[in-house]
């Protein structure tokens, strides 16, 4: 017997500890109204892992992390992929499906990790160190993708740079990301001076405080942290890697270094952990709202495009890492 097709209404349930009975109506029109579009446009949304719940929850098909969403991205069959992320996810999920339309529901969802480098200022770090590979973070451009020699994700960093087998690695443009993998091996580290507005916020300070205030606390840290947020933090690990924790660990409380969004998503999950909530919004993850996923799917926009001779040579980056 065939399922009934879900509707807003039957997917309050999921969401019910995380979005409070009032703030629910507000988003039932577009819920439902994405739903249908959905069906009729044989369309798919990929949504990342610090997307509102209702996003999250209700309208995604897939959700993960960074690399967890290129790798599903393979092996999307629709006609139309909607990223509820920033701009480098969409670019990524183009460059796997050049055939495919995808959407991004809003262009100015940026990143300051992706706005920190250009493909010249790639050129240049070649330069300066000759023979050395370059592993790109897939926090950015195309076209900065399309100068290196692999991509990784925080999921993957330490993975791909042993897999070059090189002395040296020039690693962009995460500079704490970067530091923190130096800290993993022996292979010399060049870093560059990007940092993630979100993550770059958080101080080993913070951390002091919250243990102070909430006796036994397990603290997960992403790696886009500053080192010394890691250095006193319980595990460190991308996304996908802290929710694995969670499950794994069932900690009694537990505080995701981070931005909000996740905490309420892995909060979904488990109903029995106790989640403390200091965290760090994204304004670009943030630009991506039901309303103008709705309207990127009503009006088939914004269609995301690259220079087929940049495509050609950034998915070469991404798929070799896909491999690692
Ligand atoms: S959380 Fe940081 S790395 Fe992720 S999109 Fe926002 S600014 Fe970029």
């Amino acid at each position: 017997m065939i399922g009934a097709l879900p509707t807003a209404a039957s997917l309050y349930e999921r969401v019910r500890r995380v979005i409070p009975p009032i703030e629910w109506p507000a988003f039932v029109d577009d819920i439902d109204a994405i739903l249908a579009l959905k069906r009729e446009r044989n369309a798919v949304i990929l949504a990342h892992n610090y997307q509102t719940p209702e996003i999250f929850h209700c309208v995604a098909d897939i959700v993960g992390d960074s690399l967890a969403l290129a790798r599903k991205a393979m092996s999307v069959e629709a006609d139309v992929i909607v990223l509820a992320g920033v701009h480098f996810m969409a670019e990524t999920a183009k460059l796997l499906n050049p055939d495919k339309t995808v959407l991004i529901p809003d262009l100015g969802a940026g990143c300051s990790l992706a706005d920190s480098i250009t493909a010249e200022d790639v050129r240049l770090m070649r330069q300066r160190y000759p023979g050395a590979p370059v592993a790109t973070y897939v926090n950015t451009s195309a076209a900065v993708k399309a100068e290196s020699d692999i991509c990784c994700t925080s999921g993957n960093a330490l993975a791909v740079v042993k897999s070059l087998g090189a002395p040296r690695v020039i690693m962009l443009p995460d500079e704490y990301l970067a530091k923190n993998i130096a800290a993993q091996t022996k292979v010399e580290i060049v870093t560059w001076n990007g940092h993630c507005e979100v993550h770059e916020r958080f101080t080993a300070a913070d951390i002091r405080e919250l243990r102070e205030a909430h006796p036994g606390v397990t603290v997960l840290a992403h790696p886009e942290c500053p080192p010394e947020v890691v250095a006193v933090s319980d595990f460190a690990g991308s996304t996908a890697a802290m929710s694995e924790y969670v499950a794994r660990n069932k900690p009694a409380r537990v505080v995701l270094m981070t931005e909000c969004s996740m905490s309420d998503n892995v909060a979904v999950e488990h109903p029995d952990v106790d989640f403390v909530r200091p965290c760090n919004l994204c304004p670009h993850m943030k630009r991506i709202t039901l309303a103008n996923i709705r309207t990127a799917l009503e009006e088939n926009r914004h269609i995301v495009t690259i220079d087929p001779r940049v495509a050609e040579r950034a998915r070469r980056a991404v798929e070799r890492m896909l491999f690692v």
